[in-house]
């Protein structure tokens, strides 16, 4: 039902509300407040501190005063005394307040403490006769708001709307789960979210809301996998005698972790479902091999492979890495880039549709629509959280149900995968090939930034390059921080026997390419940069990371900024300059110090920090959390998880009056999410 006819909301309101994504009356119940304001706690005039927001029981004393200290400005004073003393509410230009009140009533209030000479004030306060309370001596729900609506009104009408329709709503989770977790009744959560009766009414509000939402989510993504794997058949592959062969024409031997992984991608494809597995792997523990295997296997099977990857310079980094290795065993591996020729690129498209291509590898180009493959039976991603759901499903409508590989560094905590990649399976590289070097770091603060710089004066005259990185482009008159714009001209000066290069992302692709090509050959010795680096790029020789204000990023990105040193034969270091003297931002340089794995330090990071940079459900294709925070909450987050599953186990598709509800529920959640591309 439209919030039109809710009492309070004509048309016009109704079209500021929907400003806010509010048209029906289930989004303005479920329009939750952002924050509260407790004003339960009274205090009397005396015992108050200046400038806090205080409720008192005041009584009016005298007759109200106006005064006009400028032009366009009244001053409205009503004298007041409490058990404690004398005062005065006092209200700027709102001078038809003055009949309200009558000597020998009693108010309650609620406003900021102001003191002038000897007098104090309440200031602006919120008022209620004694016995009428409702904005005073309660929480108060505190909402986003739109242009045109204020609090006190948009209040009002969810008070409106729940008084009419709270009674007839219905209870979504079974009572089983209710009397488990002794979660609140509906009815009686959405009440104390808006109204809560005290703290702790509406912290156990709060929990069953969160519980549900996190529930229905988890449900609706296991729904979505459930759906996949009974509709979408995929190919069968046949075994693949040859693999062994090309394992063992590899310069070193897999690792045990890699070799796990490489069975499960094994059993998927040998499978009659498709295959859609996501492979997480710190940086550096050999994920390209494993695309390289999988792809191998889907050639000898006479099918064709794609790997998709999110920059040039990666495209053509694998491209490299790839043609090397099928070298020898006559499979054409091609590179599908911009940045080609017409005449190359046309060259390329034709002989990927007459499948004389077996393996290609590129950029966005390969999900455009002149892009046709002849019999494609695999395609890969590198390094997911670049792409969204809806691209990996636009590339994998190119064949017919090819089989998905989704390859990410970004390690996350399994909790938390289960959700961000809800519609795939997971397998993990937990171990780093043998024999790395592992990268010394340290933390500084910036007082040491001189020897910093003599120290990468030795390991450039040593041979090396160095990067250093900086969390801005350009100079900021906000935010004290040294941009990388900056730091280019200092260091071109600092350094004037060197070339020095800039990268950031308001560069063109072309640009940056261009950039980065010359740092990889060797002709740029340091390269300033932003963070656009983070992702992928190997330059062996380089084994110095500078970060300058690595208090201002996540640390999860701080681990990604640092896997780009530690890649070939040499010691490498990553410097981190903290300018923060937050105990937090010490703790978090300290991890960064102690640990080189980066499921550790995401979880740390989560920990310290919050979400932070991989949500964004929306970046993730998800649907808008209302109240549950997948940071915040993990702990009801793994009971939701947990239940999902045992859900899902013994009633696969949600049949029944029980869950009734619940399915139509998650059928909301996910309406305007576009999971098929
Ligand atoms: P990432 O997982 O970051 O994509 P890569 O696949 O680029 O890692 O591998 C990093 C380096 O490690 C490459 O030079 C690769 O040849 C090498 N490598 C991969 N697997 C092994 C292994 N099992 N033993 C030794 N070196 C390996
Ligand atoms: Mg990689």
């Amino acid at each position: 039902m439209s919030v039109q006819y809710i009492k309070g909301v004509g048309p016009k309101r109704a079209s500021r509300l929907k400003r806010l994504g509010i048209e029906n009356i289930f989004d303005l119940i479920y329009h939750f407040p952002r924050d509260y304001e407790d004003r339960t706690k009274y205090t009397t005039i005396r015992e108050a501190a200046i400038g806090d927001k205080v409720s008192l029981v005041v009584e009016i004393v005298g007759g109200p005063k106006i005064s006009r200290p400028r032009r366009n400005m009244t001053i409205l004073k009503v004298p007041f005394k409490d058990e404690s003393g004398f005062g005065y509410l006092v209200w700027f230009n709102q001078e038809y307040l003055k009949d309200r009140f009558k000597l020998g009533q009693v108010y309650r209030v609620f406003g900021k403490i102001n003191r002038v000479g000897m007098e104090l004030q309440v200031v602006n306060p919120d008022f209620e006769l004694e016995g009428k309370e409702k904005k005073v001596g309660n929480i108060i729900p505190i909402y986003s708001l739109t242009q045109g609506i204020s609090n006190n009104e948009i209040s009002n009408i969810i008070h409106n709307a729940l008084m009419e329709y709270l009674p007839w709503m219905e209870e979504s989770l079974p009572a089983k789960l209710r009397q488990k977790y002794r979660l609140m009744g509906i009815q009686e959560a959405i009440k104390n979210i808006h109204l809560p009766l005290s703290g702790r009414h509406l912290h156990e509000a709060r929990r069953r809301l969160i519980f549900e939402e996190l529930l229905l989510l988890q449900l609706g993504l296991f729904l979505i996998k459930n759906k996949s794997l009974v509709e979408n058949k995929g190919i069968e592959f046949p075994t693949c005698p040859e693999l062994e062969d090309f394992i063992l024409s590899l310069p070193f031997e897999l690792t045990k972790a890699q070799k796990r992984v490489l069975t499960e991608i094994g059993e998927d494809m040998e499978a009659s479902r498709q295959m859609n597995r996501l492979v997480q792997g710190d940086v550096g523990s050999g994920k390209t091999i494993i695309a390289a295997a999988a792809m191998f296997r889907a050639v000898k099977a006479g099918y064709q492979a794609a790997m998709m990857a999110p920059t040039e310079i990666l495209a053509s980094q694998h491209f490299e890495s790839l043609s090397k290795l099928y070298e020898a065993f006559n499979i054409r591996c091609e590179l599908l880039v911009g940045s080609l020729s017409q005449k190359n690129k046309e060259r390329i498209l034709e002989d990927l549709r007459d499948g004389k291509i077996q393996v290609i590898v590129g950029t966005h180009a390969l999900i455009q629509d002149k892009v046709e493959f002849n019999n494609l039976g695999l395609v890969v991603t590198d390094e997911q959280h670049r792409f969204g759901v809806k691209q990996r499903a636009i590339f994998s409508q190119k064949g017919e149900h090819p089989d998905v590989l989704v390859m990410t560094a970004t390690p996350i905590p399994r909790t938390l995968a289960l959700i961000l990649y809800g519609d795939l399976d997971i397998s993990i590289i937990d171990e780093l090939p043998p024999g790395r070097k592992e990268i010394e770091t340290y933390a500084v603060t910036p007082a040491f930034i001189p020897r910093i710089n003599a120290f990468i004066k030795k390991q450039l005259e040593a041979g090396r390059q160095a990067y250093i990185v900086s969390p801005l482009i350009e100079e900021s008159e906000s935010l004290d921080l040294e941009s990388a714009e900056e730091l280019y001209e200092k260091y071109k000066e600092d350094f004037k026997d060197y070339r020095v290069g800039l990268l950031h992302g308001k560069m063109k692709p072309a640009e940056k390419d261009a950039i980065m090509e010359d740092f990889k050959n060797g002709r740029i010795h340091i390269l300033i940069s932003t963070t656009v680096i983070e992702v992928g790029v190997n330059v062996p020789n380089a084994n110095i990371m500078v970060i300058y204000n690595a208090d201002r990023f996540g640390l999860a990105q701080l681990h990604q900024l640092r896997g780009r040193v530690g890649r070939g034969e040499y010691q490498s270091y990553c410097i981190l300059i903290n300018n923060s003297n937050s105990k937090i931002a010490r703790e978090r340089m300290r991890i960064m110090q102690r640990s080189t794995d980066g499921f550790v330090i995401s979880e740390k990071d989560l920990e310290l920090r919050g979400p932070g940079e991989f949500f964004g459900t929306r970046q993730h294709g998800l649907p808008d959390l209302k109240i549950a925070n997948l940071a915040r909450d993990i702990k009801i987050l793994k009971y939701a998880q947990l239940e999902a599953q045992e859900i899902i186990r013994t009633n696969p598709r949600l049949e029944g009056e029980e869950y009734r509800f619940m399915r139509n529920r998650i059928g909301q959640l996910f309406q305007d999410l576009d999971i098929i591309g």
